[in-house]
């Protein structure tokens, strides 16, 4: 056990854990952030990101970069450690990493979370080279492009259909004869001209060496090649939350809850007051990023998140310690 008492422990080095650190450093609350190993989060999996403002075009790893180079500026103590178990029973919270046990006053949770991939070499070799898992963030490469879609639930059929914008085809492969999504959505995805589905369909390979240049499908145990430029894994999120289970309230899918998040279905988390947003159900633990946020996943929404953590941190501390 360390003997110093921090302000504030941040775990998680992705977007939200980096802005978070850049707040609470400038608020002089000398930080200590446990990163991850490998550290960045996912924006280390892609490579051009268009959408985050200040930047017409940067890679996923460059602006981690940036964003970690401005945090140590600031003096945050960086580890590039994960965290193997908190204690967030009695004051000040426990939280160990590389078998050392640090204290500390607060905690912010910027965890993140992890796309489900379909666990295939080809895949992970052409990730942000085709393959990707996000639309709304590689739609856009995609403009008269040809692209499939795995997975059959709601966000497939967003997926999809949000990709109808830019490409010229866009093929569903369902590995089921229906879909799990909701009906309308269902509707809205068979009636659309630029969309097919191919039902019972499994892809098993990804083909190409530099860039995505189709799939091997595997029908009615019968394997074929398709052409395609893109595709797009839709079948799900986990958040990193496992090491929380106990500790803090998560919902049944495993996100994190927030004062924000819970009040959203009528829900009170405790009784801190509800000017705490990012609050957890332990006062004095925060939550930020995509391990609370399951509809917007944005490395500006994590960020923005990750801010709002380190503002809320910040008052607490003043007002409670
Ligand atoms: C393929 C792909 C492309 C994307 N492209 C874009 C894009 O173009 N634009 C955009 O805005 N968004 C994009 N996103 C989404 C964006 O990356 C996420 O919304 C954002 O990274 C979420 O930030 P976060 O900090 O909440 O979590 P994450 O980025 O998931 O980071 C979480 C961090 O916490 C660490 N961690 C986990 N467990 C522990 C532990 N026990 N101890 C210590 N550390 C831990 C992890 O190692 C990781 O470093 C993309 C996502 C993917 C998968």
């Amino acid at each position: 056990m360390t003997d110093k008492i921090e302000n504030v422990l941040i775990i998680g080095g992705g977007p939200a854990g980096l802005a978070a650190a850049v707040y609470t450093a400038r608020a002089d609350l000398s930080p200590m952030m446990f990163a991850g190993a490998p550290y960045g989060g996912q924006l280390m999996l892609t490579s051009d990101v268009e959408n985050y403002p200040g930047f017409a075009s940067i890679l996923g790893p460059e602006l981690i970069e940036k964003m970690r180079e401005q945090v140590k500026h600031f003096g945050t103590k960086v580890l590039d450690q994960n965290v193997t178990k908190v204690d967030f029973s009695q004051t000040p919270f426990k939280v160990t990493a590389g078998n050392v046990e640090y204290r500390s006053r607060a905690v912010i949770i910027a965890t993140g979370a992890q796309a489900i991939w379909l666990g295939l070499p080809s895949e992970t070799k052409l990730r942000g080279k085709g393959v990707s898992a996000c639309a709304t963030c590689d739609g856009f490469f995609f403009k008269e492009k040809i692209v499939g879609v795995v997975g059959g639930g709601d966000s497939a059929m967003e997926e999809a259909l949000f990709l109808t914008k830019f490409a010229t085809e866009v093929h569903i492969f369902h590995r089921r004869d229906a879909f799990r999504a909701s009906k309308i959505m269902q509707d809205r995805v068979l009636s659309h001209p630029k969309i097919k589905v191919m039902w019972n369909t499994e892809v098993t390979e990804v083909l190409g060496d530099q860039k995505v240049e189709g799939v091997k499908l595997k029908i009615a145990n019968k394997e074929s090649d398709f052409k395609l430029d893109g595709l797009f894994l839709a079948i799900g999120h986990t958040p990193d939350t496992e090491l929380f289970k106990g500790q803090v309230e998560l919902d049944e899918k495993g996100y994190m809850l927030t004062t924000a998040i819970a009040a959203l279905s009528g829900k009170k988390l405790n009784k801190l007051d509800s000017k705490y947003q990012t609050a957890t159900s332990v006062p004095g633990v925060f939550a930020a990023g995509d391990n609370v946020d399951h509809t917007y996943r944005q490395a500006g929404t994590a960020v923005g998140m990750g801010i709002s953590a380190a503002l809320d941190t910040e008052r607490w501390l003043e007002e409670n310690i």
